[in-house]
């Protein structure tokens, strides 16, 4: 337990100093429409912890009242929320439909002593007669019908007389009542539907208001607690077991704040429209805030039970930074897993002077004394390194392998650079070296000096392995749904490498891939065939720190938190981007400090006068090539002959990057390349109108909130159009055809 305790655990102290209850007893109630999330978690964890604490005992609940949505899924996937949080429940897992027979009685009981009656409104009228905040309410002409008669028409609703909506019951309370819940509160409702365990035998259901209070009571509750979002409903909680004159003790309510976590959605009915569109592969997809998701993508439940620790519990609502949470697995996982090596992008290194092969002891927790534990480590004559891990030109600090400069394999030696062998198109197939043979890790006494150690595995005996790297499921910090999606949330690799003893010796199911993250061996589609891993978390933030490095200003930008002084060269062509060209200062500067780059950037410039899309297409896109090749296929005169496309309209940007990638898989010109493929850009109004319209007659609901005064959804079918038209439609056009429609 926390040393300062949460106004929850306070309160109930002194209710069991005072002698109000013998027993603690809580529950968690949810309704069964939908897998479990991290809020539910945060709830699990207060109503099962305050249990724990106190000795008493925590009731699970299925809150199944309503018919259409619950499904024994949702429940299978409750119980086995709470199990793996490490959890246990009281006895046998309850439901509310136990109560149904209960329930209906009390209801009855209501009738009878004139406190709640059946009203034949209908639900629009219902909405009316409630009135607002500042106007009273009207009660319903309804209300007057005699005890038998409400008998009478409560018991022909349970047994199927009516149709939905017909009729409904409602208690007498006060429709004038300040707080709008205490406004005849509806109690039952028809609903001919079939109930997953009650089958067909009811054909009036309980709200909420009036099975949970009782639900509650009957199974000896002392505590309630619920979120916020129920504080107004606390009154009509009461208001029924005072009226029935329930003996004590009673259960009372409390209420806390909600978890809220951004980059993330939390409602059930969200996280359902995910589920059914697709774009997530099922309710535990690891990028889910779902308990099945989080499990599935290897979060430990220490994890989840810390973070939940450490948020504490509030009386107002906030909103939680995802990287707390992160930092929570991370921190779990430090201490725990194994330390293996994988490549996620081999190239080939052949030792040149090595003949034979060894085997190297090497610790699985080299940080963690205490923790035992090797494997052998096999090495010989051909290696894997990563692709990155190796570079031509190296800007000024970079650590690992270049012509120049030696690296560690980690645990095992030094290597030097010898000879490049490169295909016939200049792609690099394959990287000469040759290794000291008296730097042995941990018994070298080759005197050299290395600036880091990179990961690698032998040739013959390494595996292939699949690896699935997930990032945020959203980019923006208040998702609303489907139109936020992060379109790189997962990356797929199918031919990373690992070494043996993961496969073979299978010393756990979490592992660190040295310099990768941590990685978790996927539950379902695992196979020795097919070993699959998924990114738990990557080893550092760098979410924040990518948005730090962003802010920082001026000539100071930081790249990788590493910034070298520019030389003499370097510090005019800087100027001259930043002032004349007008080039944003973090453009600049990639340009200024790569001679190649800021070659090929002038050399196009020189034939079409685009600064600023030269640059972001040479810094991004040509940038990246020229880390893959030693040889690009274009020439600075195709993009400008590709900047030109974009800039009088003909591609958008977006195609843009399409033709890019075959330019430089080809070496075709753009202009061939966008003729052939049909990729002009659609920006004639007579063509993009058709289908603005369909997409807003089939929007009704968005096109309501819009004009009620929603505008951010203008994005929503700006992209919808996009989408439609595969990316081809121009954007600036059809956000001004989509305003123009909107407001008509
Ligand atoms: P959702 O809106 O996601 O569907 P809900 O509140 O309708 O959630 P229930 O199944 O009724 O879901 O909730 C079960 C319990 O979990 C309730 O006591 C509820 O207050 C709690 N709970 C749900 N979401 C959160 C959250 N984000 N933070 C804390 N507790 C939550
Ligand atoms: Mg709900």
């Amino acid at each position: 337990m926390n040393e300062s305790k949460d106004f929850l655990r306070t309160i109930i102290d002194e209710d069991l100093k005072s002698g109000k209850y013998k027993e603690i007893i809580t529950r968690f109630p949810p309704e069964p429409n939908g897998f479990p999330h991290i809020g539910h978690a945060k709830s699990i964890c207060i109503n099962f912890g305050i249990a724990r604490d106190f000795e008493g005992q925590c009731n699970l609940r299925m809150d199944d009242t309503d018919p259409k949505k619950e499904d024994t899924k949702y429940v299978e996937a409750l119980k086995d929320a709470v199990k793996w949080l490490g959890f246990e429940w009281n006895t046998k897992v309850h439901f509310t439909s136990d109560y149904f027979s209960k329930l209906y009685d009390y209801a009855v009981e209501l009738i009878k002593i004139d406190k709640a009656y059946v009203d034949s409104l209908s639900e629009e009228e219902i909405r009316q007669y409630r009135g607002t905040v500042t106007q009273s309410g009207k009660r319903s002409k309804y209300a007057k019908r005699s005890v038998e008669e409400n008998l009478d028409l409560f018991a022909r609703m349970k047994n199927g007389e009516f149709k939905d909506g017909e009729h409904i019951l409602r208690a007498k309370i006060d429709m004038s009542a300040a707080n709008m819940k205490m406004r005849d509160p509806l109690l039952y409702r028809i609903r001919h539907a079939n109930h997953f365990r009650a089958g067909d035998k009811w054909c009036v259901y309980p709200m909420y208001d009036f099975a949970h209070c009782l639900s509650d009571y009957m199974e000896g509750v002392s505590h309630s607690i619920c979120t916020l979002e129920f504080e107004n409903n606390r009154d009509i909680y009461n208001w029924v077991l005072n009226t029935l004159k329930l003996e004590l003790p009673r259960p009372y309510q409390y209420e806390f704040a909600r978890l809220g976590i951004n980059y993330t959605i939390m409602s059930k009915r969200k996280l359902l429209e995910l589920v059914q569109s697709g774009e997530v592969s099922g309710w535990d997809d690891p990028r889910l805030p779902t308990i099945a998701g989080y499990k599935r993508r290897g979060y430990t439940p220490e994890s989840i039970l810390n973070f939940c620790d450490q948020i504490g519990i509030a009386k107002a609502n906030s909103m939680v930074d995802v990287s707390q949470l992160e930092f929570c697995i991370r921190d779990d996982l430090n201490k725990k897993v194994p330390r293996v090596m994988c490549v996620l992008d081999p190239i080939k290194v052949n030792i040149v002077n090595y003949d034979g092969c060894e085997k190297i002891d090497a610790s699985y927790y080299p940080h963690d004394v205490p923790k035992e534990g090797t494997r052998e480590l096999p090495f010989s004559k051909d290696i894997y390194i990563e692709r990155d891990d190796f570079n031509q030109n190296p800007p000024k600090d970079y650590f690992r392998l270049t012509p120049e400069q030696p690296v560690r394999l980690k645990h095992a030696y030094i290597i030097s650079f010898k000879e490049l062998i490169k295909d016939a198109s200049g792609n690099i197939i394959e990287i000469k070296v040759n290794y000291h043979s008296d730097s042995k890790s941990g018994v070298d006494t080759s005197g050299i000096k290395v600036k880091s150690a990179i990961q690698w595995v032998s040739a013959k005996e390494c595996k292939k392995v699949e690896v699935r790297l997930y990032n945020r499921l959203f980019l923006v910090e208040n998702p609303e749904g489907i139109k936020d999606i992060n379109p790189n949330s997962l990356q797929i690799i199918k031919n990373a490498l690992i070494e043996p003893a993961v496969i073979n010796e299978k010393p756990d199911e979490r592992f660190q891939f040295e310099r990768q993250g941590y990685f978790y061996a996927d539950p379902i589609d695992y196979t020795e065939q097919n070993p699959v891993f998924n990114k738990i978390v990557a080893l550092k933030d760098s979410w924040t720190k990518k948005v730090k490095t962003t802010k920082t200003k001026a000539n100071k930008i930081q790249i990788d938190g590493e910034a070298a002084p520019m030389n003499e060269e370097q510090n005019k062509a800087f100027n001259k981007y930043a002032n004349e060209l007008k080039l944003n200062n973090e453009l600049a500067n990639i340009l200024a400090r790569d001679e190649e780059l800021s070659h090929f950037f002038e050399e196009s410039l020189s034939l079409l006068n685009s600064p600023i899309t030269l640059a972001n297409m040479v810094a991004n896109e040509v940038a990246r090539e020229l880390k893959q090749t030693t040889k690009l296929k274009f020439t600075p005169k195709q993009i400008a002959e590709l900047v030109g496309m974009i800039d009088d309209g003909t591609i958008s940007n977006k195609i843009a990057k399409q033709v890019f990638e075959e330019m430089a898989k080809s070496g075709e010109n753009p202009n061939a390349i966008v003729e052939s493929k049909g990729l002009v850009q659609i920006s004639d109004p007579s063509k993009l109108s058709p289908i603005i319209d369909e997409i807003i007659a089939k929007n009704p609901t968005n096109v309501a909130k819009f004009k009620e005064g929603n505008t951010k959804l203008l994005g929503f079918f700006v992209g919808q159009v996009l989408k439609t038209t595969g990316g081809k439609a121009n954007p600036k056009v059809v956000n001004e055809l989509v305003a123009k429609k909107l407001n008509e």
